[in-house]
């Protein structure tokens, strides 16, 4: 493949093909992603950081000798657009537990949720974000950890901040923002706008207008298909659904257009090893045409 187009594919957590291959610690899935062809894995503290430091350390060994690229996921109860001082500084330990953990995981990249809008207007809500956010810049400078790319993640319900919008101005807030764009999610929101390739394209020149072009060629992508309703997100579904999309092969054709190189994962239900080797598939059978 030429250097210029090449995409990494990978899954955010364990699939239930690899508990039905028999494994159940994920200190084995370097060697069974490689085995898959899988070129990433996403660990998620989603429901908190109960990982030993030594242990995260094995398990970065362990997918460094497999070569396959780690990142961290930060816990789902991170909100900063809370008035509460003492909420904020959770908030803020969220981040920072999960920087600490993917130094020990060697995963270069934290991806995180920003906040929720609450019963806030969207405007008060989304400056307390970004006010909150230059208190997690300065904790990140204090402990050192300007160097790990965090990505702030376009969300599926209409209630949480994390429009497009939204998340090109936090990434423009310090060099190290790079947006994760999920397009699930984004889908979701929006009740089914991602269809054609013109409607991919409307969301990368957004990205392209408005950000340096480096954040939008290594850009972080969630890709599942997600069930929605009037407030957006419902569920998260596997390849299989055909109601609610989107749909990945458009979005393939985009990237290659644009020379992108985005890190891309799977967030399917239970299926993201099968869907993210899907994913990859299309993707090089586009590049040999
Ligand atoms: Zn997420």
């Amino acid at each position: 493949m030429k250097n210029d187009y090449m995409i990494k594919f990978g899954v955010s957590g364990n699939s239930n093909s690899f508990y039905e291959d028999g494994f159940s610690s994920t200190i084995d899935a370097a060697k069974w992603c490689k085995s898959k062809g899988l070129d990433l894995y996403e660990y998620s503290f989603g429901r908190g950081i109960k990982m030993r430091d030594q242990t995260a350390v094995e398990i970065g060994n362990e997918f460094k000798l497999y070569n396959i690229e780690m990142s961290v996921h930060a816990p789902y109860y991170i909100n900063f657009a809370n008035s509460d001082p003492q909420k904020i500084q959770n908030s803020l330990m969220y981040v920072i537990n999960s920087l600490e953990k993917a130094k020990f995981l060697q995963a270069p990249r934290v991806v995180f949720h920003t906040a929720s809008q609450g019963k806030m207007s969207r405007e008060e809500a989304f400056n307390l974000t970004k006010l909150n956010i230059m208190l997690l810049m300065e904790k990140i400078a204090e402990k050192g950890y300007t160097d790990f790319i965090l990505c702030p993640e376009t969300m599926g319900k209409v209630g949480q901040i994390g429009t497009v919008e939204e998340i090109i101005e936090i990434c423009n807030m310090a060099p190290y923002f790079y947006p994760c764009v999920d397009f699930g999610h984004i889908n979701a929101r929006e009740r089914g706008i991602l269809n054609t390739k013109k409607d991919y394209q409307l969301i990368i020149d957004k990205l392209l207008d408005n950000l340096p072009s480096q954040k939008v060629k290594y850009m972080h992508i969630h890709f599942s298909k997600i069930e929605y309703g009037e407030r957006g997100e419902i569920r998260h579904l596997t390849f299989e659904d055909k109601k609610y999309g989107p749909e990945f092969e458009p979005l393939a054709e985009v990237l290659y257009k644009n020379t992108l190189q985005p890190h891309i994962l799977s967030e399917s239900d239970g299926t993201q090893a099968e869907d993210a080797m899907e994913m990859k598939k299309i993707y090089m059978k586009m590049l040999s045409k």
